[in-house]
């Protein structure tokens, strides 16, 4: 499989440089040049295989025989075998028709492991591999964070850097990340919120000249290989129901920030696997939302909210749905996203958006009903959710017509105690989450300036 990008100037590349250019040299974001459809008969042979053995199967399909099958092998289940599930991503039936895929047993308690525990692996090889310096850059709502530090912390040839907004992520979030003692890693609090971090690192990864003389590697999900990673619990949930006699099309609900855990869900389904809905499930920073309902993406005024995580405005990986939508075409998508830029809106209207509704429904978790939800899923059937799964559940009841929905998990409730508490619940940090509270923090309170953060860079990645 080769690489190309949705604006249409970058040719095509193979995998591991893909994976190393993160976000597009044009700005725009990798794509497959073309999606890789599984037959029918290659999904039944796929039902019974493992967590790992489907992802090294789903990759092959990437790879282009790029990393030796034995090393690839290797990684995978040195990545997965840190996780406190054997199944890795398990389905717990929560009610008749609505089952969550628990995506939280990694190191840090949310998602964000799945894909990053992998790339932590590869990024090591690659600098191994190469004698290559990897200097990652990334921002962070919270778990994205944590969950890469985790990954890479104390590896040779690699060194970190984290954005988070300052006084803005959990508690359990801030020291995840921040009581790591590692010299290779750096924390910086950057007064402003999630989309100014975000915005400061893409512009520093657009600027070709900055990302190569700095080593610069990106472990947001505008890396594809992190969309990739997380196709493979979609495909995983899928054989799941079916073991337990589920047929036909499955929905799925994801709560939902910077469209990248989504996006893996739609790649599924052009991949082939019989997804029926995508629920859309965000909270007040709905941009989403709006857009599936009434085809027009705009900026609305940044909220904080129980879920953290999603507090987003702007989405990286809107770019890559879009550039689909549009039928694969690289002109289109730059002219939107010009438009974006000077104009602050995106509208699509008629097939386009016809096909936006087919694709996706969406409902935004407002007020209370985050808060609800959890309490009442606590007494109607014993299981506390997590915000962020909360609004995917709260997202599925509204939006959900009769058929088999699958709510993804995001995260643990532990990371997020400060909403469990609201509900009046009580509840035993896991081990490793309690140990966190009385060790040293190192981190750096920066302004969220381009300006400032460069300099701490400069020092950093010397
Ligand atoms: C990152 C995150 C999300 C949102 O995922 P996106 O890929 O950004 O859409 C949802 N829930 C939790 C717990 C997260 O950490």
């Amino acid at each position: 499989m080769r690489f190309i990008s949705t604006r249409g100037n970058v040719g095509q590349i193979g995998f591991i440089d893909a994976f190393l250019m993160g976000l597009g040299n044009d700005g725009g974001l990798l794509v497959p040049a073309q999606i890789p459809v599984i037959e029918e008969a290659t999904l039944k042979q796929w039902q019974n295989l493992t967590f790992q053995e489907l992802m090294l199967e789903i990759f092959s399909y990437y790879t282009n025989g790029e990393i030796p099958e034995a090393d690839l092998k290797q990684m995978v289940y040195a990545s997965y075998g840190r996780f406190r599930d054997e199944e890795v991503t398990p389905v717990r039936k929560l009610k008749d028709g609505l089952f969550l895929l628990e995506l939280f047993h990694g190191p840090t308690f949310a998602f964000k492991d799945i894909a990053l525990q992998l790339m932590g692996e590869l990024y090591s090889y690659v600098a191994k591999k190469d004698g290559r310096k990897i200097h990652i850059l990334g921002a962070t709502s919270g778990d994205t964070g944590a969950s890469a530090i985790e990954g890479v912390k104390g590896k040779e040839g690699i060194k970190i850097c984290i954005l988070h907004p300052h006084q803005k992520v959990s508690k359990v979030q801030e020291l995840q990340m921040t009581t790591v003692q590692e010299d290779n890693v750096l924390n910086l609090s950057v007064h402003g919120n999630f989309d100014d971090c975000q915005r400061i690192i893409k512009e520093l990864f657009a600027d070709v000249n900055y990302k190569t003389t700095n080593h610069l590697a990106a472990i947001n999900s505008i890396n594809f290989v992190r969309i990739l990673a997380q196709t493979v619990y979609y495909f995983y949930a899928y054989f799941q129901l079916q073991k337990q006699g589920v047929s036909g099309k499955v929905d799925f609900s994801v709560p939902t920030g910077n469209f990248g855990d989504i996006f893996a869900g739609y790649l599924a389904k052009r991949m082939g696997l019989p997804v029926g809905k995508l629920i859309l499930a965000t909270n007040e920073n709905n941009i989403l939302e709006r857009f599936v309902k009434e085809g027009i993406y705009k900026p609305g005024n940044f909220q904080s909210t129980y879920s953290p995580s999603m507090d987003i405005q702007v989405a990286s990986n809107f770019e890559r749905y879009l550039y689909y939508v549009l039928g694969e075409n690289p002109e289109a998508v730059v002219s939107l996203m010009e438009g974006f830029k000077r104009e602050g809106q995106i509208v699509v209207n008629g097939d386009t958006l016809r096909q936006v509704q087919e694709d996706f429904a969406a409902h935004g978790v407002v007020g209370e009903e985050c808060l609800n939800t959890i309490r009442r899923y606590k007494e109607e059937t014993g299981y506390l959710l997590d915000p962020h799964s909360a609004c995917g559940v709260a997202a599925a009841d509204q939006c959900e017509a009769g058929g088999v929905c699958v709510s993804l998990a995001t995260a643990h409730p532990a990371k997020f105690d400060e909403a469990i508490r609201l509900c009046s619940i009580e509840q035993t940090f896991p081990e490793p989450i309690a140990r966190l509270f009385d060790q040293p923090r190192r981190q750096i309170v920066v302004d969220g300036t381009q300006e400032a953060i460069v300099q701490e860079l400069g020092r950093f990645f010397r």
